[in-house]
């Protein structure tokens, strides 16, 4: 069920319907838009009788939600989602660049990193303290130690830090330390990694699943939303498909599919969906103009010695020049506002 309240309702109003929602056991999900306020209602196992709003002072409307989602979807939310992390956005006018090394090795080469990825004007830095690798035996990240080094480049740059957490301990930690919560594409499906997430203050950024379908991936979302967390950036990071040219099948077209079901915003990470450095670009750029909010990026100091993926990461030569042209796209097809 979607309650929409009229345009002038008033706060009260609001409040009586969140409180109707709350008696009835429910949970309420306001969403201030620019026009009206629509409230989602999560929590009910059958359907929830319209009848119990429709009468209520400032309800427009009480309809029916058919689709498997709720909050992710247009009907909720009309506007786009904008997340905010402290005065960077993204989802909002600024094409937004997240970058760094695919794990965080030592403190000289995550600096060296961060430098050249302040230097770009990216307000993001990545790097994983915590790797989900396909062996056991592979580097699995400095963990703790990671996120420190994270924590001091955030320090001295005043980057805001994406790291990702592997599970709900690890979401504890990267509270402490970072600014967004990476969940990869393999926690996709971890649904109480999705539900602690969503009851976090950080935003979150939700990878695509390795054969994940749209509606699975939004419905993850769904699931962090539900818990009351709407601060949500969604990533497009290939899928598997009979492709052996690249490592994943970037699926471009995900992004305008998502645009016309959800307000959240849509990121592309051109490395994973590659894993290979000479498709980075060509994908970046193609990815920008499709439209998507924002791209993460890996890139190392010397790719050459990396302790994982390594064939996927930009020089920072090669990262400097992807900003550069990436920029020039976005202010192609989305012209800044004239003020
Ligand atoms: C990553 O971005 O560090 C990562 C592991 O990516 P994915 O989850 O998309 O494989
Ligand atoms: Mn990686």
């Amino acid at each position: 069920m979607l309650i929409v309240m009229k345009a002038d309702a008033t706060d009260p109003q609001i409040n009586a319907v969140l409180r109707v929602i709350e008696e009835l056991g429910y949970k309420p999900h306001p969403m201030p838009g620019a026009t009206r306020t629509a409230i989602g209602i999560t929590g009910n196992q059958g359907s929830v009788d319209p009848s119990h709003f429709e009468t209520l002072p400032g309800v427009a409307e009480a309809i029916r939600v058919s689709k498997p989602y709720k909050l992710i979807t247009l009907d909720l939310r009309p506007e786009k989602t904008i997340v905010r992390v402290g005065d960077a956005t993204i989802g909002g006018d600024e094409l937004a660049i997240i970058a760094g090394p695919c794990a965080v090795e030592s403190r000289n080469q995550a600096f060296a990193v961060a430098e050249a990825v302040r230097r770009s004007g990216a307000r993001f830095f990545r790097g994983g303290a915590y790797k989900p690798r396909t062996s056991p035996y592979a580097f699995q990240g400095l963990g703790e130690e990671g996120l420190k080094i994270l924590a001091d480049i955030r320090e001295a740059y005043g980057l805001k830090i994406v790291t990702e957490a592997l599970d709900e301990a690890g979401v504890d930690l990267v509270e402490r330390y970072a600014d967004v919560i990476q969940i990869g594409a393999r926690s996709m499906q971890n649904f109480s990694l999705l539900r602690r997430a969503g009851r976090s203050s950080l935003p979150v950024l939700l990878k695509r699943g390795l054969s994940a379908t749209l509606d699975e991936w939004l419905l993850a979302a769904e699931y962090i939303m539900a818990e009351g967390n709407y601060q949500v950036i969604l990533c497009e990071r290939g899928i598997r498909t009979f492709a052996q040219h690249t490592r994943n099948t970037l699926d471009l077209a995900a992004i305008p599919a998502v645009r016309r079901i959800s307000h959240l915003p849509v990121i592309v990470d051109p490395s994973h969906g590659t894993g290979k450095n000479f498709m980075v670009t060509p994908l970046a750029r193609a990815a920008v103009a499709v439209g998507a909010d924002g791209l993460i990026v890996e890139v190392h100091d010397q790719p050459d010695h990396a302790l994982s993926d390594g064939a996927q990461a930009l020089t920072l030569e090669q990262y400097e020049q992807l900003v550069s042209e990436v920029r020039s796209i976005h202010e192609v097809i989305a012209p800044a506002p004239v003020s």
